[in-house]
């Protein structure tokens, strides 16, 4: 593991790609087979493989405290330590500095704990085994253990060049790697492959779920056309849940973006499993009412319910609207263009009376995608998603290929009252901040922002709000209300969070009011109209104006 953890600095201390590349594969290279594939995963960023469902249950919290208890440093001390890095792992390694003689753990050991810890139930179990691993680890060691289990090791380097350094380790083809690594969804098992000349005898697997293919944000219309090849197929952008399922027989299984299984519709199997033969499909979950999309806020009430009532299934319908198929009959369809792979979709689906295919609009100019993203809009759907008709599904990737054009959907003008400092690259200045609404004289917060500034905008804010400080709560300050922000965001809920009872969805800056004083800014009247309008907005009839449905401000 010591290793391991010299190669991770290494990698961190240079921005050249090809050195990242060199040191990974060399640090493969001299590892035996078993520990450079453990190598390989958390070199990832993953203590399990990616198809794995494993999780090893341990937030940022427990973690802390059990850094603080291992360091017997105060509370303010490790404030102190993690403000400077941003980092849980590197805020441990400084911490535990001190303690020597440490025997050190090696890959194996560290690997079999991340298993005994998603096996163990309750805290206080995962707390005993992840500390007789950290006691006996160096703090180098302890420091890569660490930001395995928070998920990123912040040292520049992306699973694309661990499959690099697989590929210059045992002298494969690069395409065959990832090809492999996008099959298998384990660069470990890749690994192996190559090691022993395999990569092209893997074969997909079903139940494994494979990337998703993303699109890439535009501003306007006109950008699609700039970008892309005309015509292009036009569907409505859903705000549910992106879903893959597989099925094969009488099992089916689904999968979220974050590749891990969806159980909270049960309702679904039903219809999957009666399609025909084996497939993977891909398309969005999204509670449905009366022909009408219902907002996000709806479906995640039926979020975390592995089995819901039958009252909630009922009180909250989902459709599991389908846009693409990636296997189908032992072929795998990724290399198929868009309109082979749709109309395959729409044959298999062609007996289903509850799976629907989503309804498409080819479009050839500016204003029949103009057109087509208002009527979205008022049919209640989030904007429109534009796909090159010719293009091939490439896993993980925000191609060039699919474009998502979507309106916010209100916008409001806050002020700011507290700021904290941000975390990994914003580590030292004030990154996020607390936002309110006004009632009458009094300040009530309503959402948190992280987006949207520039880093020479924050930093001359850091320097601003640090002057402005009434309150220094450690790593949050409570400042003078005096900046006002424009913020936009997608949706609103009502939220015990912010004292204002609400919480705003995906909020991001657009831009800093210096033409507003605080007293000018949006009071909590207007959110509460924001929030009816919005609640209102899928039972408006279709084909009325964007501008009538609320959407964009
Ligand atoms: P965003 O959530 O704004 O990053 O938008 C990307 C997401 O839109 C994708 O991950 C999908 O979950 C979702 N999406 C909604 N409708 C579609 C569609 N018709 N085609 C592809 N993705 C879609």
């Amino acid at each position: 593991m010591l290793r391991f953890a010299q190669t991770c600095d290494a990698v961190a201390a240079t921005t050249k790609k090809t050195e990242k590349i060199r040191l990974v594969s060399s640090l493969l290279q001299s590892l035996p087979i078993e520990d450079a594939t453990r190598a390989a995963i958390f070199l990832a960023g993953r203590p399990f493989p990616r198809w794995d469902e494993r999780v090893l249950g341990m937030g940022g919290r427990l973690l802390a405290r059990l850094i603080g208890e291992l360091s017997a440093k105060s509370g303010e001390a490790m404030s102190g330590v993690y403000r400077k890095h941003g980092d849980l792992g590197d805020m441990a390694e400084e911490l535990l500095a001190e303690r020597s003689g440490a025997p050190g753990v090696s890959l194996g050991e560290v690997a079999s704990v991340f298993g005994e810890l998603a096996s163990a139930r309750g805290q206080s179990e995962k707390s005993k085994l992840l500390r007789g691993l950290l006691e006996r680890a160096r703090p180098a060691e302890v420091k890569y253990i660490v930001k395995i289990m928070t998920g990123d090791l912040r040292i520049g380097l992306r699973e694309s060049l661990v499959e690099e350094a697989v590929a210059k380790a045992y002298e494969r083809p690069i395409a065959s790697v990832r090809r492999a690594n996008m099959l298998l969804g384990d660069i470990g098992e890749t690994l192996q492959c190559a090691f022993r000349n395999e990569l092209e005898t893997v074969r997909f697997r079903l139940f494994h779920p494979i990337d998703f293919m993303l699109a890439t944000p535009v501003e306007t219309a006109a950008e699609i056309f700039k970008n892309a090849a005309e015509p292009m197929v036009v569907e409505e952008k859903y705000d549910g849940i992106r879903a893959q399922a597989h099925k094969s027989g009488t099992r089916v299984k689904i999968f979220s973006r974050t590749l891990d299984e969806v159980v909270e519709f049960p309702e679904l199997r039903e219809p999957l499993a009666a399609l025909c033969g084996e497939y993977i499909v891909d398309g969005e979950i999204l509670a449905w009412h009366e022909a009408q999309p219902l907002p996000f806020t709806q479906l995640q009430k039926r979020l975390g319910r592995r089995n819901p009532d039958l009252w909630l299934i009922e009180e909250i319908p989902v459709k599991f609207v389908l846009f693409d198929l990636l296997y189908q009959d032992g072929e795998l369809l990724l290399d198929e263009l868009l309109v082979e792979r749709r109309r395959r979709l729409k044959r298999l689906l062609a007996q289903s009376k509850k799976l629907q295919v989503a309804p498409e609009r080819m479009c050839r100019t500016r204003e029949a995608l103009e057109e087509a993203f208002r009527a979205a809009l008022a049919a209640g759907h989030e904007g429109i998603v534009a796909k090159a008709p010719d293009s091939l599904y490439t896993p993980g990737r925000r191609g060039r290929f699919w474009f998502k054009l979507k309106e916010p959907f209100a916008t409001l003008d806050v002020v700011v009252t507290a700021v904290e400092y941000g975390h990994g690259k914003r580590h030292g200045v004030l990154s996020d901040y607390t936002f309110a609404v006004r009632q009458g004289d009094r300040l009530l917060n309503i959402g948190k922002a992280y987006s949207g500034l520039t880093d020479a905008e924050i930093r001359e804010f850091t320097d601003y709000f640090l002057k402005h400080t009434m309150e220094d709560q450690g790593f949050r300050r409570i400042v003078e209300p005096k900046i006002v922000l424009e913020v936009a965001f997608n949706n609103m809920q009502r939220s015990n969070r912010h004292e204002s009872g609400f919480a705003l969805r995906f909020p991001r800056i657009l831009r800093i009011r210096q033409d507003k004083t605080p007293e000018q800014i949006d009071t909590l009247e207007r959110v509460r109209e924001l929030y009816a309008r919005q609640i209102t907005l899928p039972r408006l009839a279709s084909g009325a104006r964007a501008g009538d449905s609320g959407m964009g401000e």
